[in-house]
């Protein structure tokens, strides 16, 4: 049999009898598939698997506890034999190619009538592969489609039709990297037929939309000034509104200092369903481009992510706990002052990770009463992401003589008692 001799077509079953011959796990799949597909199923075997028996249990199918017989096929559409008794399936192959029913045996593939491709269904796109009488080929080219059409490598855009509803996605792109967007983020982006972008974010990838989707910039660009919110708002709406799926493309993640909340509010008042697809934020990934992680055992057990020094006197001032400053580097020199006026020593060690991911990433390091003037003399430009404490030890752009921490001393915290 030569896959050439094979016609795909798709069966429409809904509410149409068939039948399968044959209780074991193969038997079940096969029915289960059927039902999924609306058909009216009828089981035909004396000892049905447990997999069946729930089906059965549930009122989903019919099953005749007892052997086959040719009087089975009457008034059938279609038949599936798979008993694991060659001789069986070949009786019922035979009937029914006696009566023009189309049959998958089971048990001779090459001497089956039909052939069930392996299956998979993303989004509403039902793909179906055979692949030269291989099932496990078959399988794996599958299972290949749907990751990429679920990761939006391949084009899985609906051509709208007048009567679909807009919707909006608000969309952490993460810092930069086109490989730091999440999977449903790459996926919905994919979709879209506009796309409202941020001037930081995974740029790369609007380069790979196809060329009738409308990239709406509103980032502030050289020479350009940014898209004041509201209109913002406004844009998210009208083109919704129009029946389109816009994706707000974000950079970092969307509710991280991105103002997420309210576009998504203002979506939801003005009657638009929105998505929010949670993004890797630059707080966290940026400082760790530059090997910072902003925990790290025995040096910091926690963090705070704010943008300048007005916010500074609410958040602890030591060098255990993290501070990153977002948007930091115009008031780096009065957020330092505030730090170090709340008594954060001015030697606790400072990073500034600017074009995280980028090509051009530059790292600049110091210390509390040094950063600012260290800062002025490279030039350090935004976007850049600032990180104040001990943590900042760790990383390998850090001078020989910050690595002071000796890890190896550090004990585990005594298991506390419960007197309760
Ligand atoms: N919602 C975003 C933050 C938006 S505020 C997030 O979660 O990441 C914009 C600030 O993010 C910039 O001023 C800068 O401080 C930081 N930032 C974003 N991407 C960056 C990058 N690739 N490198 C350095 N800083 C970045």
């Amino acid at each position: 049999m030569a896959i050439q001799d094979i016609y795909p077509t798709a069966l429409r079953l809904l509410g149409r009898p068939v039948l399968v011959v044959g209780g074991g796990p193969v038997a079940a799949r096969r029915a289960k598939g059927l039902l999924d597909a609306g058909a009216k199923v009828t089981v035909v075997a004396p000892v049905a698997s447990e997999k069946l028996r729930a089906l059965v249990d549930s009122g989903l199918l019919a099953w005749e506890p007892r052997e086959y017989r040719t009087e089975d096929l009457d008034g059938v559409w279609f038949v599936q034999t798979a008993t694991g008794t060659a001789a069986v399936d070949t009786r019922v192959a035979a009937d029914a190619e006696a009566q023009r029913i189309w049959c998958v045996n089971a048990s001779d593939h090459e001497a089956s009538a039909a052939w069930t491709p392996a299956v998979a269904e993303v989004d509403d796109v039902k793909i179906a592969i055979n692949a030269g009488g291989d099932p496990r080929r078959a399988m794996a080219l599958r299972d290949a489609v749907a990751t990429a059409l679920e990761t939006g490598d391949l084009p899985l855009r609906r051509h709208r039709k007048p009567e679909d509803k807009g919707s909006v996605a608000l969309i952490g792109g993460g810092p930069g990297d086109s490989g730091l967007i999440t999977v449903r983020g790459r996926r919905l982006l994919g979709q879209a037929d506009v796309v409202v972008a941020d001037r930081l974010g995974p740029r790369e990838l609007l380069k790979e939309l196809a060329p009738d989707v409308r990239i709406i910039e509103v980032g502030k660009t050289p020479g350009h000034h940014p898209v004041p919110q509201l209109e913002i708002n406004r844009i998210l709406v009208e083109e919704a509104l129009k029946g389109n799926r816009v994706v707000r493309l974000k950079g970092g993640d969307p509710y991280v200092l991105g103002r997420g909340g309210e576009e998504a509010e203002f979506c939801r008042q003005n009657g638009v369903g929105v998505e929010v697809v949670s993004g890797v934020t630059s707080a966290i990934s940026v400082p760790a481009a530059a090997g910072i992680p902003v925990t790290h055992r025995g040096l910091a057990k926690g963090f705070s992510v704010v943008t300048g020094h007005e916010e500074l006197s609410e958040v602890p001032a030591r060098p255990d706990h993290t501070v990153v400053l977002l948007m930091g580097v115009a008031q780096l020199c009065d957020s330092a002052a505030a730090l170090a006026a709340s008594g954060l020593p001015l030697d606790t060690p400072v990073g500034i990770v600017e074009k995280g991911y980028l090509p051009e990433q530059r790292v600049t390091i110091g210390t509390l009463g040094t950063i600012a003037d260290q800062a002025e003399a490279v030039g350090v430009a935004n976007p850049a992401v600032i990180v104040i404490g001990d943590v900042v030890r760790v990383s390998p752009f850090a001078p020989e003589h910050f690595k002071t921490a000796d890890y190896s001393t550090i004990t585990p915290n005594r298991p506390r008692v419960r007197t309760n």
